[in-house]
């Protein structure tokens, strides 16, 4: 899937990563999950792609309405990834579930990607959050330094030719 960042950058997010955070749709009665967002970026920042994410841990901390990732357990994976890509597969932001149909950001889900930036090296100026809701309609908003907030990335339409290339 693709998504509009601004005019000059997209944002794809693999078939592949898509499936592994709808393992994690939050069930009734159930607390939030979520992890990392990994992947690349072209060196002229076209296009930043989220081919992998990483699952939750025993470590992290949730509730029905939060959820709090582990730092330390998830920056090994982050760590081999790194390496095994010789450096292309870095961080790129954070997922989580939501106990609801249409998900959207809370100002603690805001203020996350604000403390990100500085709790970890990030290329290029932007991150990304994925919130997941529970029948799978996704919420994808990008985060560029210095903003006060986040905003909601649109789908780009498969039937735009000349967006698609
Ligand atoms: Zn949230």
């Amino acid at each position: 899937m693709r998504y509009i960042i601004d005019e000059k950058s997209t944002l794809t997010i693999t078939e592949e990563a898509i499936v592994q955070i709808n393992m994690y749709r939050q069930l009734p009665g159930k607390n939030e999950s979520g992890g990392v967002l990994l992947g690349k970026i072209r060196k002229d920042l076209s296009e930043y792609i989220i081919t992998d994410i990483s699952n939750p841990t025993r470590f992290d901390r949730s509730g029905p309405c939060f959820f709090i990732r582990s730092r330390k357990s998830v920056q090994p994976i982050i760590d081999k990834l790194w390496n095994e890509s010789k450096g292309e597969i870095i961080y790129l932001g954070e997922w989580h579930s939501h106990a609801e149909k249409n998900p959207g950001p809370s100002s603690i889900d805001n203020a996350l990607l604000k403390k990100s930036f500085r709790e970890n090296k990030v290329f290029g100026n932007i991150l990304f959050m994925i919130i997941i809701g529970t029948t799978g309609e996704m919420y994808v908003g990008c985060y560029k330094k210095g903003d006060k907030k986040m905003y909601r990335l649109e789908r780009m339409r498969v039937d735009d030719p000349e967006k698609e290339l």
